[in-house]
């Protein structure tokens, strides 16, 4: 079955989804049409979502949670029935989900809550992170370790860009507090065995936290199987807004969590004394929220679950392993991580030509890829690179996509060698 033939199948209709996309009909440089690989860094809108927020503010705008009047409870109901369509994405509960700006402050928020409550017990203990982890999932936990004098250890990815399943066996142990991974790598395309980690977390009476930002775009994310006790992702990567992004947190373990910012809206009652706090997960939503973020979101979810998982599914392998084949076609140019992946998710280098030099040429052909760390430099460091070319496909992009890709990069290395 040749990669084209799956792609257009009746399953899964490729350029039905791209026609609901307006932005990738544009052209960049004057008339040169626009190619867009850097889906990791953040995915296009569908027409949908952006007519969801303009009809937020053309009918529905006020502000949430403070009642009094129609309007206000219009919206309120918007906000909370966005929370509703988030926790059964997730298969969680309503009280279970919290918004938050995205996955950085997400983890921002678990790591300064859950570290407040557990206080200096942190003392002679460690936090378990992995070495492909984005910046976000790495510094939020070294300034807890550096407030607390817990320990951070790392678990080690292998030459093949997996992760080193034996080495977490070893470093997560009794004395382990806290264990924080990546579900699949915005650099690799990696996806790692969260459920076996947060397994071996919970043996040891550890928390865990998973960072799906990569990994809810193709994935069933179902937070019972994994059994984390938190899962956060950004809206933008999952072609709903930015400004916007969710923690889940379970119901028992966030009940138990002391706030993260102070405001309105977080509270029962103020004094002068003292202040009593809302449940969760009011209690983690301090200030006015982005309402229409959170409206968004819930209408890129259900745009993202009208497309059949198993021919989406399909539909990416197959994106992901026509770029494999082309890339590794390439003399002198290697790929970090697997050679075969099911997330179309690519990083390269190339012997003698700097990745930055390739961005500008592919850009200038209307090719967007990424170039750099990928925020995440202990792993170019792993790799022995300073940076990477990175191309990543979403859920609109097409053969014909990839043929202009590989055509402009062959253009490109001829100019550069
Ligand atoms: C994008 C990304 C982040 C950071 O997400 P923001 O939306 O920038 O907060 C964290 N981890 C991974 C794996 C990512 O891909």
């Amino acid at each position: 079955m040749s990669s084209t033939s799956t792609i257009s199948s009746t399953a899964f209709d490729v350029y039905a989804v791209r026609a609901e996309f307006p932005i990738l009909s544009r052209t960049v440089h004057g008339d040169v049409p626009l190619v867009y690989l850097d889906n990791a860094a953040t995915a296009q809108k569908p027409q949908c979502v952006i007519d969801s927020i303009s009809r937020y503010y053309q009918y529905s705008n006020a502000n949430v949670h403070r009642g009094g009047h129609a309007l206000g409870a219009e919206a309120t109901a918007l906000y909370e029935d966005a929370r509703a369509t988030v926790a059964s994405f997730l298969g969680a509960e309503p009280n279970e989900i919290i918004f938050t700006r995205g996955t950085t402050e997400g983890i921002n928020l678990i790591a300064a809550s859950w570290s407040q409550m557990v206080g200096d017990s942190l003392r002679g203990r460690n936090i378990v992170i992995s070495g492909m982890e984005h910046h976000a999932n790495i510094v939020p936990w070294q300034m807890v370790c550096e407030r607390t004098g817990a320990e951070l250890r790392v678990i080690d990815v292998r030459d093949d860009g997996t992760l080193d399943l034996n080495h977490a066996r070893t470093i997560i142990d009794e004395a382990t507090a806290f264990v924080s991974i990546v579900h699949v790598s915005n650099t690799l395309g990696v996806t790692n065995d969260v459920r076996e980690i947060c397994s071996l977390a919970r043996a040891v009476g550890a928390r865990s936290l998973v960072d799906g930002a990569q990994a809810v775009v193709h994935h069933a994310t179902d937070m019972r199987h994994i059994g984390c006790d938190f899962y956060v992702f950004s809206g933008h990567k999952l072609y709903g807004p930015t400004g916007i992004g969710v923690v889940f947190g379970r119901a028992d373990v966030l009940a138990t969590m002391p706030p993260y910012q102070g405001g309105g809206a977080m509270i029962s009652t103020v004094t002068f004394e003292r202040s009593t706090y809302l449940d969760a997960p009011m209690r983690f939503e301090a200030g006015t929220p982005n309402m229409e973020g959170a409206i968004g979101l819930a209408e890129a979810i259900r745009w993202f679950k009208r497309i059949d998982p198993s021919a989406l599914r399909e539909h990416e392998a197959s994106l992901a392993k026509r770029m494999h084949a082309d890339l590794s076609s390439i003399d002198g140019l290697r790929i970090l991580g697997p050679t075969e992946s099911h997330v179309g998710i690519v990083s390269f280098v190339i012997d003698g030509i700097h990745a930055n030099d390739l961005g500008v040429l592919l850009d200038e052909q209307g090719v967007a890829i990424r170039v750099g760390h990928h925020c995440t430099m202990p792993l170019m460091k792993r790799f022995g690179v300073s940076s990477t070319a990175r191309a990543s496909t979403a859920a609109y992009t097409t053969s014909e996509d990839l043929d202009a890709f590989s055509t402009a990069l062959f253009r490109a290395i001829k100019l550069l060698r």
